[in-house]
């Protein structure tokens, strides 16, 4: 099955890992670092925050690689989160 891609932080997001809806049905549009309940975790991210969250991530950790970063940076303003901003 193809991962889905989180409408928020860009990077795919197994069915294990679905943000949650208000009525606890599952996401398909966010992973669950990003979403929960409904809601946004971080209500005053930016698209500029997430930028270096991915940077961050791809230093520090070992999950995505900093060409994957930088890749995913690409697409963040063509995600359903971030085309609102995009157009201001
Ligand atoms: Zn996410």
């Amino acid at each position: 099955m193809r991962p889905f891609i989180c409408q928020c932080c860009g990077l795919p997001f197994s069915p294990k890992i679905r943000g949650t809806n208000r009525d606890q049905s599952l996401s398909s549009d966010y992973c669950l670092d990003c979403f929960k309940n409904g809601e946004f975790r971080d209500h005053h991210l930016t698209i500029q925050d997430m930028e270096k969250k991915l940077l961050i991530r791809a230093r520090h950790h070992d999950e995505i690689s900093l060409e994957e970063a930088h890749d995913t940076i690409k697409i963040l303003p063509d995600l359903k989160r971030w085309r609102m901003t995009h157009i201001l």
